[in-house]
């Protein structure tokens, strides 16, 4: 048989269910995370979306078009009534004025041009006479070879260096047409990209990241940090996924996401630019708190599993113990139940025992009890006196009364036995039909003789219902000297036999003392 079995284990369902918990505990744990992680991945893109937007119409597409406004007014102006002419070739002091006023209004616009259409041209501030201003043909500048394209719409020039500031330039410039329809001449703003870049580092994102302006090309237009102008920050391949007017796209290869919005008119895209890194640390430190919460729980989950493994097999001891000793504590409703179905469980096994070594019509100990008690004194060497008692003519008892009384009979003669005997904590055993045994341990004979004549006097003395009935019995008695048990047996039985041949009712000793 196995020491062990399985269905008896506590600890595996316990340690199943709890790694069950604890498994769909991680399971929902990671799902949650990861939803929160990508929601907040999310977020992030809207955000630097947002920025991009704002950045995009807030700031650089309201310069431009606060520019173009004006340049469209002022074309305006200088078409009606040959004005233009009249600045540029009769009174330039005037021209140069009515200029410098325009500029006042636009803090990004660092200078102005007005160049009729044979070159001829007033620039405002104005700038000295000198060798290389001398040198200086409109007609070759980026934003007068535009008007050979003329529309009446603004157009921008890409960036380019400025012949006299010597600063990173792009020109807004506009022909001048009369009314008739006449080319006249042209308009141009010129913006200084290092003024407006620095403009561009007021701005605070809300990442960490880059932004600036580039052109469909790829190169920098824009940017708070003016040694990146003109420089290509964006690769072809990279702008060409671009396509639509605003959005994000993230290039493998850099590992950065770009939020991009896209004008028209300058052909501008406004880029901020984010390292996935970037996003990821954020996200990360953003969601480690509820990671952290969720590893706690897992812990405590653990710590709850071994408490209850070591718990139920506390308790499983107790109960084992307490089955075996009988012997419970007060416990409370549950446990009071278990305790009142131990006890119970106790005194079933009390009564089988006693049932197993007691003789059921009589109350004397049974044959077997007899047996063992009396291997266990002959195996400790523990001296002895042993009786036989055997019930005069009991047949004739039966045969005259009938089977009923002679059981009556013998429980009487039996209690009579124990009455005497028990007291003085001796064992009556029913041996046979109507014989009994007495067992005296470390008992002198005289002793045992005196109980047995109480025994036999009591019982010959006694009374019956039916008045004719008497009853005595015989016994033989005997030591025990080490002898082996049917020789002993032998000659208490032989005692007997004597005291029944001389007339019964009488006790008889074995012929060692005789
Ligand atoms: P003696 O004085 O020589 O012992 O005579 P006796 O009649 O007692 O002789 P014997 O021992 O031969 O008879 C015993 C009888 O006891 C035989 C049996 O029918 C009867 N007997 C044995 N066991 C029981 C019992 O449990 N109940 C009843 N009523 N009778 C029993
Ligand atoms: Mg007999
Ligand atoms: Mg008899």
């Amino acid at each position: 048989m196995p020491v062990h079995s399985r269905k008896l284990s506590f600890t595996t369902p316990i340690l199943v269910s709890f790694a069950g918990i604890l498994i769909g505990f991680v399971l929902i744990a990671v799902f949650i995370t990861l939803t929160q992680r990508k929601d907040f991945v999310e977020d992030y893109h809207k955000i630097n979306s947002n920025f991009t937007h704002n950045l995009a119409v807030n700031y650089t597409e309201s310069i431009l078009r606060e520019n173009d406004h004006i340049l469209g007014r002022a074309v305006t102006f200088f078409s009606r009534n040959d004005q233009l002419g009249n600045m540029v070739n009769v009174d330039r002091e005037k021209g140069l004025q009515v200029l410098m006023q325009l500029q006042n209004l636009m803090p990004n616009v660092s200078a102005i041009s007005l160049a009729d259409s044979q070159g001829k041209y007033l620039r405002a501030p104005e700038v000295l006479a000198s060798d290389s201003s001398k040198l200086f043909d409109p007609r070759i500048r980026p934003w007068f070879v535009g008007q050979a394209q003329a529309s009446t719409l603004s157009r921008y020039t890409s960036p380019y260096t400025d012949y006299f500031t010597h600063h990173p330039t792009i020109t807004i410039y506009r022909p001048v047409i009369t009314p008739e329809g006449r080319l006249k001449g042209t308009l141009a703003f010129h913006l200084d990209l290092t003024a407006m870049g620095y403009t561009l580092r007021q701005m605070v994102s809300p990442v960490q990241g880059e932004f600036f302006v580039v052109e469909r090309d790829g190169k920098v237009v824009l940017h708070p940090d003016t040694s990146a102008l003109f420089k290509p920050y964006v690769s072809e391949e990279l702008m060409a996924k671009m396509t639509s007017g605003e959005g994000h796209t993230y290039d493998r290869k850099t590992g950065y996401w770009y939020y991009y919005y896209a004008f028209t008119n300058p052909d501008w895209l406004v880029i901020y630019r984010v390292s996935n890194t970037t996003l990821t640390d954020i996200t990360r430190h953003e969601t480690n708190i509820v990671s952290w919460g969720f590893a706690l729980a897992a812990i405590v989950i653990i710590l709850f599993g071994l408490y209850l493994r070591h718990a139920s097999r506390t308790v499983l001891m107790n109960i084992i113990n307490a089955i075996k000793t009988g012997e419970v504590n007060q416990a409370p409703r549950l446990e009071a139940m278990l305790s009142k179905a131990i006890l119970k469980n106790k005194e079933r096994e009390r009564d089988y025992v006693r049932q197993a070594t007691v003789d059921a019509l009589t109350g004397c100990k049974n044959r077997r009890a007899f047996d063992s008690d009396i291997a266990a004194l002959m195996k400790e060497h523990q001296p002895f006196a042993l009786a036989l008692v055997d019930i005069d003519n009991f047949k004739s008892i039966n045969d005259t009364w009938g089977h009923l009384s002679g059981d009556i009979v013998l429980r009487n003669v039996a209690r009579e036995g124990i009455q005497v005997m028990q007291p003085q904590h001796i064992s009556v055993y029913r041996y046979g039909g109507e014989e009994f045994a007495v067992v005296f341990p470390a008992e002198h004979l005289e002793t045992a003789f005196g109980l047995l004549e109480e025994w036999r006097l009591q019982v010959a003395e006694r009374t019956w219902r039916e008045e004719a009935l008497h009853v005595t019995f015989s016994a033989g008695l005997g030591e025990w000297h080490f002898e082996p048990l049917e020789q002993l047996i032998g000659s208490v039985d032989e005692a007997l036999y004597k005291a029944k041949q001389q007339g019964k009712n009488r006790i008889l000793l074995t012929s060692t003392h005789s």
